[in-house]
């Protein structure tokens, strides 16, 4: 199977515990089964965790390096015009000593390094995570991995949709779908993934707090001009799949299926083996199964309406 243009579709959530990695790992084993050439990329860099559910190792592991400024003593005047001009505050200075970077708070913009009048700073570079590129039976997943202790997530994410980039300039007709799976919230990150989508797919669960937070990423999303529709997972948490799905059907939010409560899909995710891969052992007429067989449909409806 391929598409006229690769299709790419974010998978997201304004909390975290929605089942995210679960429907972006689910969805993306249902199109590579159907013989699409499919990329998923794991944005989700604090805690990247695609892998364990598609039973896959991490390979070909590359450091993704941030800006570091390193003060050079022998030709530093001490006049302080760095640490007064940086807007994080990441350099700490007090009369007659030389400055000192505080790297967590850093945000790497290389302001110091450009006007500093002696010359007396070097570009230099730390690593603060990694990216991954692993074939798992026959998916293609790459990953990227922040370095505990440090906070510049969104520089990770860059670099996963820089080389993404690079893909789609070289070889465009690569892959046929490629699935973005983000970090929950709505900060930097996940909006750097949902503005590279061309369909963004908010997980959420039948609770005030989901309905709460998926508000928030629909804003989000909204203001960035993509097109949604909603997944609910765990519809039948106490039996309240029904109100929740008209509520959202009042406020006019698509809603491209819903997964109810299933023992096989807990398991699978404890197996870490995908529900619903072709070789997997569990039961196609389980409420799992058909859900996530629903679902597959309509997003096959949706391509098909953007390669008409
Ligand atoms: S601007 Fe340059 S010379 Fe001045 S304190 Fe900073 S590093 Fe030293
Ligand atoms: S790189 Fe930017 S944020 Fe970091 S210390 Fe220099 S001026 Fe401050």
């Amino acid at each position: 199977m391929v598409t006229k243009k690769p299709k790419i579709i974010c998978i997201t959530g304004g909390k975290g515990g929605t089942g995210k990695t679960l429907c972006a790992v689910n969805i993306a084993v249902m199109f590579k089964d159907e013989g699409y050439r499919v990329l998923l990329i794991d944005g989700d860099v604090e805690n990247p965790n695609t892998y364990l559910l598609l039973n896959g190792k991490l390979e070909n592991k590359k450091g993704v390096p941030f800006f570091k400024p390193e003060i050079i003593e022998e030709k530093c005047s001490k006049c302080g015009i760095c640490a007064k001009n940086c807007l994080s505050n990441a350099l700490l200075y007090v009369n007659d000593a030389f400055p000192i970077p505080i790297l967590n708070i850093c945000s790497g913009c290389q302001l110091c390094y450009k006007i500093c009048p002696e010359n007396a700073i070097r570009a230099d570079s730390r690593t603060i995570g990694w990216t991954y590129f692993t074939e798992v039976n026959e998916l293609s997943l790459f990953l990227g991995e922040l370095k505990p202790s440090e906070a510049r997530s969104a520089a990770i994410v860059e670099e996963l949709l820089e080389k993404l980039e690079v893909i789609l300039r070289s070889e465009p007709r690569k892959y046929d779908i490629i699935i973005l799976d983000t970090a929950p919230g709505a900060h930097c990150d996940v909006e750097l993934l949902i503005d590279f989508a061309d369909l963004v797919i908010p997980i959420t669960e039948p609770t005030k707090f989901g309905k709460l937070d998926l508000i928030r990423i629909i804003e989000l999303i909204k203001l960035l001009g993509k097109e949604f529709r909603v997944i609910v997972n765990r519809s039948s948490l106490l039996g309240f799949k029904n109100q929740f799905l008209e509520e959202l059907e009042e406020e006019q939010i698509e809603i491209l299926g819903d997964i109810p409560l299933d023992t096989e899909i807990v398991e699978s995710y404890c197996q870490g083996t995908p529900l619903m891969d072709n070789g997997s052992v569990f039961n196609k007429e389980g409420d799992g199964y058909i859900a996530f067989t629903k679902i597959y449909r309509n997003l096959k409806k949706w391509i098909e309406i953007q390669d008409s």
